[in-house]
């Protein structure tokens, strides 16, 4: 599940990384009419120039309601408070899937992910019986992983169940799962790995367990090369 608290204070609260500022899109389209005048010779980069021009009003993606970024997807928005607004992989570039577990039902996620108040929501949520709900579009930052930077690199997953609870992870649940992490991986060209794939336990700073001893990796990670095999 999603940190508890929101993306914005529970990152900058434990870590205020230098040059972490100008990373929101808030203060970044600031610069683009201050920063020249302001900053005089700074050296920005090609990069970071092409981000800011990306930033301007008018040139995001275009965005269709209901629409998914995976096929066979049922689309159900998220809350807007639960997630940042982005253009990504423009402005940001995606080279992680983080695996969560809801520590819940399926249902108990979707709707806490549609409360404003939750401050926390994935971009999928997966079903025990392998069904897949888009929450968020890639496009845009999910408040998932507890950790700014991570979330703005990332994907998040939730599969429906319990750390604690070995038959919380089906069959049909890792086949789907799978088919979906390999889709992402293939669509941002990231390696089919355990560095680009991995648990909410797993990222820097993050105090949550899951997906926890009983998701099996080995199993699931065959699943997804055999996907994204099956893609290419
Ligand atoms: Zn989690």
């Amino acid at each position: 599940m999603g940190d508890e608290l929101t993306e914005e204070t529970g990152h900058e609260a434990r870590a205020p990384a230098e040059g972490e500022a100008d990373r929101r899109p808030g203060r970044r389209a600031l610069l683009v009419g201050g920063a020249a005048a302001a900053l005089g010779t700074v050296l920005l980069a090609r990069e970071e120039l092409s981000h800011l021009w990306w930033r301007l009003p008018g040139v995001d993606h275009a965005r269709e309601d209901g629409a998914v970024d995976y096929r066979g997807a049922q689309w159900i928005a998220a809350s807007s408070a639960n997630l940042r607004r982005a253009d990504r992989p423009d402005d940001y570039r995606i080279d992680r899937v983080v695996v969560h577990v809801t520590q819940g039902s399926y249902r108990s996620a979707v709707n806490v992910f549609q409360d404003s108040s939750h401050r926390a929501a994935a971009h999928y949520v997966v079903r025990r019986d392998g069904h897949v709900a888009q929450m968020i579009r890639e496009l845009d930052v999910a408040f998932h992983a507890g950790n700014r930077q991570y979330n703005e690199r990332s994907v998040g997953i939730e599969h429906e169940g319990f750390v604690e609870k070995a038959s919380s992870f089906t069959d049909a649940m890792y086949a789907s799962s799978a088919r979906l992490t390999a889709a992402i991986c293939a669509r941002y060209g990231m390696p089919v790995d355990r560095t680009h794939v991995i648990g909410h336990a797993e990222v820097p700073g993050a105090d949550h367990t899951d997906p926890g001893r009983h998701w099996d990796w080995d199993r699931y990670m065959k699943l997804v090369r055999r996907a994204r095999t099956a893609l290419a």
